[in-house]
């Protein structure tokens, strides 16, 4: 039995309105009211962050940014940064995920940096794993695991990592339909896990929380849980709609 409270994460990635993305907070909001023992983050567009966070104030359920840039300020159109994520009412975001390394070229040089930025300014990141399909196929998923913790977090020791929040997300399950057996996410996590306790330690590795994501849904989300290394879900089509979200969120 490990200590560490579980995470549901919901990333709503480019979809709904500010006004939308309210309605499904508000009804979030009082269908987890009664949960405990289990932290809920939902990562709305930036535009929605603002009135997002007014919904989610003293309730349940925190907020995330999907993204940001690592620079403070300046002449960088179009991006925005940890600060004002956390003027916004950011208390998670999610760095790395996948679709941003596939369509907006982070690489996993940008994803440390972003990590920085994240930790220097007191946001928890979600910094997103996983293999694609070929790479899973012809059987590099641990490698390239290997380079995506090694690289996204070079240059760091354990104790920046306290609060570090670790997404494995096998690309060839993400909005797919096709979940990762039980086995598959457990095997990848507990791999996850030993690397962190090779290039830091054991508390750490012991303490850090591992999500799965892909395809997480109400009826796959308990065994999924019931593997000891996964410790929450990083929940994207399953969390627009707050009622499978918030069955997820209730997975026992
Ligand atoms: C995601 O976007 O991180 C994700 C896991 O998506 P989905 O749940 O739709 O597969």
């Amino acid at each position: 039995m490990n200590t560490r409270t579980p995470l549901i994460a919901g990333n709503w990635k480019l979809y709904k309105t500010s006004p939308q993305a309210v309605k499904t907070a508000q009804q979030l909001v009082e269908l987890v009211a009664d949960t405990v023992e289990v932290d809920i983050m939902i990562a709305p567009v930036f535009t929605a962050l603002d009135p997002v966070s007014k919904v989610v104030e003293n309730s349940r359920v925190a907020l995330g940014a999907q993204n940001l840039y690592w620079e403070k300020e300046g002449a960088y159109t179009g991006e925005i940064s940890a600060d004002m994520l956390v003027s916004a009412g950011c208390q998670y975001v999610i760095i790395g995920h996948s679709e941003r390394r596939q369509y907006f070229g982070e690489t996993d040089e940008t994803v440390n940096k972003k990590i920085r930025a994240a930790i220097d300014a007191e946001l928890i990141p979600v910094f997103c794993v996983g293999e694609t399909e070929v790479e899973r196929e012809s059987g590099q998923t641990f490698s390239v695991l290997d380079k995506q913790v090694k690289k996204g977090l070079e240059g760091y020791f354990a104790k920046d990592l306290g609060t570090l929040v670790i997404a494995y997300e096998p690309v060839w399950a993400i909005g797919t339909g096709k979940t990762a057996t039980k086995e598959q996410a457990q095997e990848a996590h507990e791999y996850i896990r030993s690397l962190i306790d090779r290039n830091f330690d054991k508390t750490l590795a012991q303490s850090v929380r591992i999500l799965y994501g892909g395809s997480v849904k109400p009826a796959n989300v308990s065994e999924l849980m019931a593997m000891p290394d996964i410790d929450g879900a990083l929940v994207g089509g399953a969390s627009l709609e707050a009622e499978s979200f918030s069955n997820i969120v209730k997975f026992k």
